[in-house]
């Protein structure tokens, strides 16, 4: 999940990251009121999920509320990479004595969090990354200390700062540090990070979370799943609520898979049997049997589908389990749409028999169980 600038920096206040002073409006009018209220010049940036705003124009500087006025009149007319400009973020300009870049990502390889800190910040970051990367200095946290003040200064002597200013940039450093990780940041990032007289403060902003660690951040999953409002059918918002990975589409077959490689395996063999998905479900790994009873209950509602295909490896999901919470899921419905299950590995004898007591067939082959689905489904096919 991707945060605009500005709500990028209202975490940075939260963890005492210095940021210039700024609001964020959507108007000219209140662009102007803030500048007023502010009395000082100030730079004024449209609020999107996209690099380049500076290259873009969509960074104006304005000295007065006039200015400021008929700069935001302009800014919010714009379009950015196919994206509206609807909020802009009207803040005090900084006098910069030199543009730094830093960040903090995780490097996946390594698994590991690295500092990336360069004294060449600015727009120009991208060019110095290739041409001359000895001057991005590169620092791998171990997750065991995790960053200590001696790595911060470090980092900050390597920038060149000594003393006071290594002080505060160190400081900074940890600051951002601590940030990326209470806030599960894939990527947090500030360029620039501006040097000024005294000190240091982040003029830009950006912060990135790991969208499976959102459980963590209640406020932001909640907003994810708004901003998911119009793009998800009323039953994937449903499913989402239930904590189920489910897709709908226009066919009659419902299809239960475990993994999303094994799922768009079934997909891909149900397509090529003439057949269509109604939608399909993911049940990922080690699902209990109330798990997957809600799955398959989920899908079975449906009323377009026709039919069900569940195919299941089991590895940490348990064959056993899935026929429990298939009967189970049936038991409860009162339906009786015709399901299809391939089942092999973990407790595959064990589900079988449970199946077979309740009448319901399992198929060894993807394919022949692909047929099968679609032919139940059509009724003539
Ligand atoms: P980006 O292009 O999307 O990364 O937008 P930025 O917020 O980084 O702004 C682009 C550029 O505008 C920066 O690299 C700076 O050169 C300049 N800039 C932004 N804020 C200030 C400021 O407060 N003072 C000064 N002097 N320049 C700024
Ligand atoms: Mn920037």
């Amino acid at each position: 999940m991707k945060l605009l600038e500005y709500e990028a920096k209202e975490y940075f206040k939260q963890f005492g990251i210095p940021t210039p002073m700024g609001n964020m409006v959507t108007t000219p009018e209140d662009a102007a009121k803030y500048v007023e209220s502010l009395g000082k010049p100030v730079v004024i940036k449209v609020q999107l999920p996209v690099g380049g705003r500076g290259k873009a124009g969509g960074v104006k500087f304005a000295d007065t509320s006039e200015e400021a006025k008929e700069a935001a009149k302009q800014l919010l007319g714009m379009t950015i990479k196919d994206l509206k400009v609807e909020k802009l973020y009207v803040e005090e300009k900084v006098g910069i004595v030199n543009e730094i870049y830093l960040g903090v990502t995780i490097d996946r390889n390594r698994k590991q969090h690295v500092v990336l800190a360069s004294s060449e910040g600015g727009m120009e970051i991208e060019e110095v990354a290739a041409k001359t990367p000895e001057k991005i200095v590169r620092f791998y946290v171990d997750p065991l200390t995790g960053l200590r003040s001696y790595h911060a200064n470090y980092i900050a002597s390597k920038l060149g700062y000594r003393g006071g200013m290594m002080r505060k940039f160190s400081s900074f450093v940890t600051k951002l540090y601590t940030l990326a990780v209470e806030m599960d940041a894939e990527l947090t990032e500030i360029n620039p990070l501006a040097e000024v007289a005294d000190g240091f403060l982040a003029a830009d902003a950006r912060l990135n979370i790991d969208n499976n660690a959102l459980f963590r951040h209640k406020e932001l999953q909640e907003r994810l799943l708004d901003s998911y409002q119009g793009e998800l059918t009323e039953r994937e918002m449903e499913a989402r609520a239930e904590d189920l990975t489910y897709v709908e589409l226009d066919g009659d077959i419902g299809i239960i898979g475990n993994g999303a490689g094994l799922t768009m395996a079934t997909l891909d063999s149900v397509m090529i049997h003439g057949g269509k998905a109604a939608n399909f479900l993911d049940l990922g790994g080690g699902a209990t049997p109330e798990r997957i009873g809600k799955a398959v209950k989920f899908v079975l509602r449906d009323e377009r589908t026709k039919s069900l295909f569940v195919n299941v490896l089991g590895g940490i999901t348990r064959c056993d389990y899935t026929a429990e919470g298939i009967v189970a899921a049936r038991e409860e419905l009162g339906l009786r749409k015709p399901i299809v299950v391939r089942m092999m590995g973990t407790k595959e004898e064990e589900g079988k028999a449970i199946l077979k007591k309740n009448d319901i067939d399992t198929l060894d082959s993807m394919e022949e169980a692909a047929e099968k689905a679609v032919k139940l489904a059509g009724g003539d096919a």
